[in-house]
């Protein structure tokens, strides 16, 4: 049986892969999901796998980037709604 501290190292561990997630702009609850399956492995995969690319969109094409009308969050122009609070960018370019 797993002692406490074991536990919590457990649940720190996973909580960490759902941090990476979301720097990497994946799924937060897939990974938070796979990581207390799979533990730390769940992390070092995670560290291997590249970014889907928003951080470096930011950073690198900030033309393409608007702020959230509720959040104020940088939102893609390609999304019709906020990754953060989900509201609808109605103002956005849609494409049409
Ligand atoms: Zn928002």
């Amino acid at each position: 049986m797993l002692s406490e501290p074991a536990v919590l190292l457990w649940g720190v561990n996973a909580l960490v892969a759902m941090t990476i997630a979301m720097a990497k702009d994946r799924s937060a609850a897939g990974w938070l999901l796979l990581a207390l399956l799979a533990g730390p492995l769940a992390v070092v995969v995670l560290l291997c796998l590249p970014s889907t690319g928003h951080y470096a969109a930011v950073r690198l094409e900030p033309e393409a980037m608007e702020l959230c009308d509720s959040c104020f969050e940088p939102v893609r122009r390609d999304r019709h709604a906020c990754r953060y609070c989900g509201a609808v960018q109605f103002a956005k370019a849609m494409p049409r």
